[in-house]
């Protein structure tokens, strides 16, 4: 596959005001017109390159939309204060009341919840389904139905959305196709296999600090356009907009993200073959057993690989708190929500990130109370990370020292 998207990062060319090699940062939440007449039709939505107010846009906020539109192949994006605050808005932006979504049930909690509890109070109801199955995909769609929403590696049970296929079907029923790309940012790209909008929160990879929030729409230019209009769009009426000064260190953050992303993935693959071969049941979709594997590697830009995110199942709640709480003490990473940070961070969904989705849901799902989420970090020696892994297992009493084999039934 010749689109690389890190290489269309790497060839943006900016030159700052004052020849800087960034942009300078707009440091102003208004912005004045010479004449009064620019400042109307700017109201008006005409007048190019014109700055009106920091909610609407900001020339860092372009940069950053512009960067994050490149790596995504779509012909624009505009980016928001948080990842929720990016898909409530896009969501809001094509559903009317009467309106219904065909969602993937293994989604974020956050949106999960979004969907299921708030979206109702405006008349837009959600079917949830196996977004594996493309057959029960389209069987849920109605005349009423005007988006199908996933994540293309879910959160947090890392099934592979078949977007070629999902695209298929909402260009067959005249649907919009939204799909969230915050776990495999670079790895997979839904705007080339037929997304119409792209979804992320910038708060995990890209940015991959763990110092802001963070998210961005990708999409046409006329959708964006619609978001950011003052009169009924969902970004600009909403409120959620990105700060310029987080714009300009997000943009900086996003030059290494593909190396980054390299790193995180071979760290990942390398634990996850261990923790598998030790006799655990282990998710991550670069390994064979998975489900997706052969999706995914058919669809994805390979020089990224399968991601940073894994999830091992040590049997009940209580193991899970255990290791996750040795391991941090034993400084192998951090037992916290989120994901992209350059340290390991691991947290048990059933009781967190998911816990907005009822226990019989998460049952109905396969999401197990001992199941652990794992977004692996930058660590240099991979290995050394394994051997004291596997150290804390013996700990909890989950791997036999003798066998080095799970003792999870
Ligand atoms: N999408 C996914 C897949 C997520 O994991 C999250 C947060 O965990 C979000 C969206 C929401 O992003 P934010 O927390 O930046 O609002």
């Amino acid at each position: 596959m010749s689109f690389k998207p890190a290489n269309k990062i790497q060839d943006l060319q900016y030159f700052g005001e004052f020849g800087g090699v960034n942009p300078s940062i707009s440091d102003s939440s208004t912005y004045t017109f010479i004449s009064a007449k620019t400042m109307f039709d700017t109201f008006e939505g005409n007048a190019e390159g014109c700055y009106l107010y920091s909610r609407h846009s900001s020339p860092s906020n372009l940069y950053l939309g512009e960067a994050l539109a490149a790596m995504e192949d779509t012909e624009t994006a505009t980016v928001t204060a948080t990842g929720m605050g990016a898909i409530v808005p896009a969501i809001l932006q094509i559903c009317n009341a009467g309106d219904h979504i065909v969602a993937s049930r293994t989604i974020y909690g956050g949106t999960y919840a979004f969907l299921k509890n708030l979206a109702p109070k405006f008349g837009i109801k959600t079917t949830f389904v196996n977004i594996t199955k493309l057959e029960e995909v389209e069987a849920s769609i109605t005349s009423d139905t005007k988006i199908i929403f996933c994540e293309s590696v879910s959160n947090p049970l890392l099934e592979i959305a078949d977007i070629r296929g999902i695209s298929e079907i909402t260009k067959r029923h005249n649907l919009k196709l939204l799909v969230d790309n915050t776990f495999s940012p670079m790895s997979i790209s839904p705007a080339k296999l037929g997304a119409d909008v792209v979804l992320h929160s910038l708060t995990k990879f890209i940015n991959g600090a763990s110092d802001t929030m963070g998210g961005v729409i990708c999409g046409t230019q006329e959708f964006i356009d619609q978001l950011r209009n003052v009169n009924d769009g969902t970004c600009m009426l909403m409120g959620a907009s990105m700060d310029s000064m987080r714009a300009a260190s997000i943009l900086k953050n996003l030059r290494t993200l593909h190396i980054r992303m390299k790193q995180h993935s071979e760290n990942a693959m390398y634990l996850a073959k261990k923790f598998q071969d030790d006799g655990f049941r282990t998710v991550y979709p670069g390994l064979k057993s998975h489900p997706g594997h052969k999706l995914m590697t058919s669809t994805m830009n390979p020089d990224y690989g399968y991601g940073g995110m894994m999830t091992i199942d040590v049997g009940s709640l209580e193991k899970a708190n255990e290791l996750m709480e040795l391991m941090q003490e034993r400084n192998l990473g951090y037992l916290a929500v989120s994901l992209g940070f350059y340290k390991t961070l691991f947290s048990a969904p059933g009781t967190s990130t998911s816990s907005e989705i009822p226990e019989e849901e998460q049952k109905e799902m396969g999401l197990s109370d001992g199941l652990i989420r794992f977004s692996i970090g930058l660590d240099n020696d991979i290995e050394r990370t394994y051997r004291s892994m596997r150290q804390c297992m013996y700990h909890v009493g989950i791997l036999n020292p003798e066998t080095n084999k799970s003792l999870v039934v």
